[in-house]
């Protein structure tokens, strides 16, 4: 039985992949809303070796990163936090993450969450049709950016989740200036942040 008490043949897992440089309160609700809507059984964090949009740009080491989105989801039993994107020598690829979590979870239905800034790149990324016939695709909203990009038929769902204006981008910029990101992130990110002096001396 699921979580939601329905009857499923399948293990429902979602995966959700990102940066989290560092992971924020977006990327939970996120997680959770799509969790709560489709009945899942499991939310996979998987945090992005190098991540191929942002080849030009500095990301944080992967193990900061990697431990940032441990303690961040440490308190939800339905949500892990995989290394497989980590642990895979070069330039990410959604592609490998599927067929790596495929390969895990032979049985499983699995769910790719990725918001509407994202989606609207989708169709550039590579064997973006393989992805389709190895997971499905749930898009959520993301206050900022409309996803008006028009998709294969039935390949990706679109969820309406509670707007939070929240980006990795801002909360990096506001530590380096000292700025407050209570709230923003998990307490323990916070912390971690701050013991770290991650983003500090960025500009
Ligand atoms: P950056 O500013 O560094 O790009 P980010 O906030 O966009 O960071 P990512 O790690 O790039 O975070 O995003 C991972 C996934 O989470 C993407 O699919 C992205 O669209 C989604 N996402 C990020 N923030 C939000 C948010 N506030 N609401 C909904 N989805 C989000
Ligand atoms: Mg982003």
């Amino acid at each position: 039985r699921s979580p939601r008490g329905n009857w499923h043949a399948r293990p429902r897992i979602g995966i959700m992949g990102g940066t989290f440089d560092p992971i924020h309160n977006g990327h939970l609700v996120a997680a959770s809303e799509v969790s709560w809507v489709y009945d899942l059984d499991e939310v996979i964090f998987v945090p992005t070796g190098r991540p191929v949009f942002k080849l030009d740009k500095h990301v944080t080491n992967a193990e900061d990163r990697y431990l940032m989105t441990v303690i961040a989801t440490a308190s939800n039993p339905k949500f892990t936090v995989s290394r497989v994107d980590i642990d895979r020598p070069g330039v990410t690829y959604t592609i490998d993450t599927l067929r790596d979590l495929r390969a895990l979870y032979p049985q499983a239905e699995l769910f790719f969450i990725t918001g509407a800034d994202a989606v609207a790149e989708i169709m550039q990324w590579k064997d973006v049709d393989k992805m389709f016939e190895i997971a499905h695709f749930v898009a959520v909203t993301r206050p900022g950016y409309s996803s008006s990009v028009t998709l294969p038929a039935g390949s990706v769902d679109m969820l309406e989740i509670p707007a939070l204006a929240i980006s990795s981008t801002d909360v990096r910029e506001r530590a380096t200036h000292d700025e407050p990101v209570w709230y923003l992130v998990p307490d323990g990110v916070v912390q971690y942040i701050g013991k770290h002096g991650l983003y500090h001396g960025r500009d």
